[in-house]
């Protein structure tokens, strides 16, 4: 098992397979610039499905999110993704992507045994969206959701950040488009990951304020507590229910005490935190012929030393070298 000395477990991995995309958020990228990482460097396909398997065999993983980068931008997907879903026990595979290519794939990514995909999405409206992402890609997410739906791959979840002055008008407006839809809405706190380390404590749209302006039109009435578990949304029913929306205060609320997390970037680094400074480096250790029994053994020492929490509000907060879109979010 993957524990560590604060007693938790980490069952969920989250793995990135590659730290490229086809879009720049400003939260997550700069305009331009940013090296990726050289193929040598990244997890090969095989790789990738062995390190899963010995996390799902010898390290009681169940869940595996496969994200990046853009993980639709991975040439070898499908048959990764056919290849975890096929391990002994299956674990619950789930994606996250910025709904680019969606459409096209939903089917593929069903078949191949994806159980769930959590599809970004921060506005409705095209001007918004490219100023937000830099590219005239909204359309493309749309009709992504859409095929999302028609796979089957239910329920979708959206995620959103909000932006001081670009989209937080919106808050409420996506939440009324995405219940219309039955896609399941989650609002994320924007974080101190963004490559060009541009955040700033003082411009982010905190939980209470995504609260307050979701409450200008709707009744929100807390899940009982007992629901979130190890799940980092808190999440209220939405005039009474069963519509619900969620929201992930990894700024303000940390929800680190019952973190059950664990992390694989596409260049084959074990993360013990998304906000951790060290790294474990399996993929050296894999390519120097180490066994599954002595991978496994750094997986493990590599989560015991995980911290008690991020301590992202701390004065002496240190934001990681690696940005979001090399770590996997
Ligand atoms: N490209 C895919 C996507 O956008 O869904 C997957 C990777 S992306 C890094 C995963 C999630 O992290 C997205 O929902 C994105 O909105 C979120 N994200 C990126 N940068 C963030 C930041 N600085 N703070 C909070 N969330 C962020
Ligand atoms: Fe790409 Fe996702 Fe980062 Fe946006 S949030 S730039 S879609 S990796």
């Amino acid at each position: 098992m993957l524990l560590d000395t604060y007693g938790r477990q980490a069952v969920d991995l989250r793995v990135s397979l590659t730290d490229r995309c086809n879009l720049r958020c400003t939260y997550c990228m700069p305009e331009e610039g940013l090296n990726w990482l050289g193929k040598p460097e990244l997890l090969t396909d095989e790789e990738i499905v062995r390190l899963v398997g010995l996390a799902v065999r010898d390290l009681g993983v169940r869940e595996v999110r496969f994200t990046g980068g853009e993980p639709l931008l991975r040439p070898g997907l499908v048959p990764v993704l056919a290849a975890c879903a096929a391990l002994e026990p299956r674990p619950e595979i789930s994606l996250t992507t910025n709904g680019i290519g969606l459409a096209r794939v939903a089917p593929a990514l069903r078949d191949a045994g994806v159980d769930r995909v959590n599809v970004s999405l921060d506005t409705l409206d095209p001007a918004v969206f490219q100023r937000l992402t830099r590219r005239h890609r909204h359309q493309d997410v749309l009709d992504g959701l859409a095929a999302a739906e028609a796979a089957g791959l239910r329920p979708v979840k959206l995620n959103a950040v909000l932006m001081r002055g670009v989209n937080e008008h919106e808050a409420a407006d996506l939440l009324a488009w995405a219940i219309e839809h039955r896609y399941q809405l989650r609002f994320i706190e924007q974080m101190p990951l963004d490559a060009q380390h541009g955040w700033d404590r003082t411009q982010m749209v905190t939980a209470e304020e995504i609260l307050a302006l979701l409450r200008t039109r709707f009744t929100l009435t807390p899940e009982p507590s007992a629901a979130r578990g190890a799940a980092p949304a808190e999440r209220w029913l939405v005039d009474g229910g069963p519509a619900t929306v969620g929201v992930i205060a990894s700024v303000t609320r940390p929800f680190c005490r019952a973190c059950d997390r664990t992390r694989l970037t596409a260049d084959g680094q074990v993360r013990n935190c998304l906000f951790a400074t060290g790294e474990t480096d399996l993929r050296g250790a894999l390519r120097s012929g180490a066994s599954d029994a002595e991978l496994a053994e750094l997986w493990r020492a590599a989560m015991w030393g995980k911290k008690a929490g991020a301590g992202i509000d701390d004065p002496e907060f240190l934001q990681p070298a690696r940005p979001m879109s090399a770590i996997g979010g």
